[in-house]
């Protein structure tokens, strides 16, 4: 029987990387449910090729186009945020993949998980903000959430067969970005034109900045921690500029296993929609014998604040991560619409820690509450500044 997927964001990065796993192992996979939010003409040919049994476009305005582009085939077509989240609990499909860039993602991945379907998660905003209910979530209902992200991909790899051997420590890598040795200086004059230049990936907006920032990496510990239950003080960032080793992880007796593999998120994407199996590829291998010369160093908390304001965030707990990727979302945009500047965005977010009001035991209406508040004062600050 082959795994019938559902793919939440099918015309982001990870959503047509997603596709192309997927086309090449049409033998083991189908696509059986797309969602867009207004890219119409990406999710009509999408549906085209793959013939899901539905689609969703998030963005009501694109309904008549998808609708009407659709018409010959017999794939049901949606509009509207609440589609998305009813979308999941098809009997059509056995795993979805989240793929939706940022909050917008958490409402469908909560649904579909408490419909019992197994999840392979990109959209790490969603551990982010409600890691606890996710996973308590998840747990409740016996669903395996396997990650995508490529860190966290790697310390599930590495965790295969050491059920029974705590961890000590994970070693979360990370490229550094463009900015990577630059000083506050030079980051208070960085364009958007370069900040969305990364060395070793390419991806969607939001998650390009937020790696030139290095709060993708911030987001990724909190991540790694509902993940894989741990510990602040377990989760340690390494800058790894080559992006081959894609994270570690250390056990008891001193042992560190890593995996490695050229930067390419169709390897992550793969093990998740395969799991526990290994699907053969194409892609290119690493060789050793090429020159390789992998090099280390500390991240730079003090140019880079975001990744201590994940940390501090981490340790206050409650609905701070909340406040911390709601702000960060609105400051990106800002960013990405030229209205602050590249430093301006942790200060931003550093602000709304201090304004938003602090929940320590928050239920997911207060997720809610709290992203909406943290927005509004984050615009306010915007607004402040221009
Ligand atoms: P993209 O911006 O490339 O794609 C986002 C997808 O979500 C698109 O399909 C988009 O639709 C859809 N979308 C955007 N906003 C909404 C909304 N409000 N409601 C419903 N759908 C929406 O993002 P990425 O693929 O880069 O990232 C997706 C997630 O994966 C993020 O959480 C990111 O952190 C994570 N991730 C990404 C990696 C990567 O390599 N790209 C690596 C590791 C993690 P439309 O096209 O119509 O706008
Ligand atoms: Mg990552």
């Amino acid at each position: 029987m082959k795994k019938r997927i559902a793919i939440l964001g099918s015309t982001g990065s990870i959503g047509t990387q997603t596709l192309d796993v997927i086309r090449q192992h049409s033998d083991l996979f189908t696509a059986e449910i797309l969602t867009a939010h207004s890219n119409a003409d990406l999710l009509i040919g999408q549906a085209l090729e793959f013939l899901p049994n539905a689609v969703v476009v998030t963005d009501t305005d694109q309904y008549e186009k998808v609708k009407t582009a659709l018409q010959k085939q017999d794939i049901k077509v949606y509009a509207g945020e609440d589609s998305l989240e009813q979308i999941v609990e098809s009997d059509e499909i056995d795993m979805v993949v989240t793929a939706i860039v940022g909050f917008a993602g958490l409402r469908s991945t909560l649904n579909a998980i408490r419909h019992k379907k197994a999840i392979a998660l990109a959209n790490k905003e969603t551990l982010v903000v409600a890691g606890d209910i996710i996973m308590k979530n998840a747990k409740e209902n016996g669903v395996p959430v396997f990650p995508v992200d490529s860190e966290h991909s790697a310390i599930f790899q590495c965790m295969a067969g050491e059920y029974h051997n705590p961890v000590e420590k994970i070693i979360l890598t990370g490229s550094g970005g463009p900015f990577r040795g630059k000083s506050r200086e030079y980051l208070a004059n960085v364009t958007k034109a370069e900040a969305l230049k990364h060395p070793n990936w390419v991806m969607g907006n939001k998650i390009t900045i937020d790696s030139a920032t290095l709060m993708n990496k911030g987001l990724e510990v909190i991540e790694a921690k509902w993940l894989f239950d741990l510990r602040p003080e377990q989760i340690e960032v390494i800058i790894h500029p080559q992006s081959v080793i894609h994270s570690m992880v250390q056990f008891a007796d001193s042992s560190i296993k890593a995996q490695l593999g050229l930067p390419d998120m169709r390897l992550p994407i793969a093990y998740a929609l395969g799991y526990p199996y290994r699907l053969k590829t194409s892609f290119p291998r690493f060789d050793f014998t090429n020159g390789a010369n992998f090099t280390f160093e500390q991240p730079d908390t003090k140019i880079f604040r975001n990744l201590a304001l994940a940390y501090e965030a981490l340790k206050q707990g409650g609905n701070m991560p909340c406040i911390i990727n709601a702000a960060n979302e609105i400051a990106v945009e800002a960013f990405l619409n030229d209205k602050i500047g590249f430093l301006k965005i942790a200060a931003c977010i550093e602000q709304c820690m201090l304004t938003a009001a602090f929940i320590k035991k928050p239920t997911l209406d207060d997720y809610f509450q709290s992203d909406r508040e943290t927005r509004i004062i984050c615009k306010e600050i915007i607004k402040k500044q221009q």
